[in-house]
């Protein structure tokens, strides 16, 4: 089946039983057969009623429906998307129309690149904090580095136009980008950070339940879930750890003090930080000067 093959079981649902505007986003649309057993089908769904968004599966299949306003806000959401599939198109066909013009694939990269530069941006202002943490909580010292490490490299996969999705993330950063580039000095900064050389199968195991505990309250936890487990039995080691504190990073990083000195212990085992607060005064540093250096070299972005 290719990636963007739709199953029959989600088909029928959305013909028959949602009957609304929708589209395929996400690694199921893009079609370079990145896409796992264990993606969803992540379907953005155009509509006036209040949804939160849901995970559910049909058959074997999972199957994410994200809702939004009729029109209001969908060229925003093929902005901020790489590829697009029509699924159910409106009675006029604007979804259609508005799929992969060249002005909006211009604004597509635009868009891309502002986020980037957001996160790097967040990241320089998150270096004193983790300078003051380091020696009272190193902890949270530790976290906040981590975060930042991830933001880093999020930006660095915005910047060259690849699929952001957290899961295929280390993959293709593996494949896409060029060793020798400046790029690969940071992608090798933030990947030390993140810990990737300590990946195995005992930290894992001892962080896929703290990861569980962490994301209790979420909507898509046993999609999460699903997916490291994939990963995990599929022997994808690193690739599950750096999915693991992904995760978590995006858990986290809304959250406040509070709740990260509450859960402390839980987030040390999920994340596997690291408490050596020599290495994170380094690191701070250096990741610093790599988010600077990057936001120097993509300084222009163009207006479109
Ligand atoms: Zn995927």
């Amino acid at each position: 089946m290719e990636d963007n093959d739709i199953p029959p079981a989600i088909s029928t649902y959305l013909h028959e039983v949602l009957k609304a505007p929708a589209l395929l986003v996400g690694c199921r649309a893009i079609g370079l057969g990145i896409s796992k057993p264990c993606c969803e089908f992540d379907i953005i769904v155009l509509s006036n009623e209040n949804h939160p968004h849901k995970v559910t599966k049909l058959g074997s299949h999972w199957m994410e429906l994200v809702h939004i306003p009729l029109k209001s806000e969908v060229r925003k959401v093929v902005l901020d998307n790489i590829e697009e599939i029509v699924l159910n198109d409106t009675d006029d066909l604007v979804l259609s129309s508005i799929k992969n013009t060249d002005t909006n694939r211009k604004r597509r990269t635009t868009s891309k690149s502002a986020i980037a530069r957001k996160l790097l941006i967040s990241c320089l202002m998150r270096h004193n904090e983790i300078e003051g943490m380091s020696q009272r909580s190193p902890i949270i010292s530790s976290m906040l580095l981590k975060i930042s490490a991830y933001e880093i490299m999020q930006s660095l996969v915005y910047f060259s136009g690849l699929p952001g999705s957290p899961l295929h993330q280390m993959d293709l950063i593996r494949k896409t980008l060029e060793p020798n580039r400046f790029e690969s000095e940071s992608i090798s900064l933030a990947l030390e950070i993140i810990g990737v050389e300590r990946a195995s199968s005992s930290v894992l195991r001892r962080s896929i339940p703290s990861y569980s505990q962490l994301a209790a309250q979420r909507y898509d936890r046993q999609l999460i879930e699903a997916k490291i487990n994939f990963l995990y039995e599929s022997g994808m080691t690193v690739d599950c750890y750096y999915y693991i504190g992904k995760m978590c990073s995006e858990i986290l990083r809304p959250l406040n003090s509070n709740f990260w000195q509450t859960y402390g212990k839980l987030i040390q085992i999920g994340m596997d930080l690291s408490l050596d607060v020599e290495h994170i005064q380094r690191w701070n540093s250096q990741l610093t000067l790599a988010a600077k250096q990057l936001l120097r070299s993509h300084r222009t972005v163009s207006a479109g």
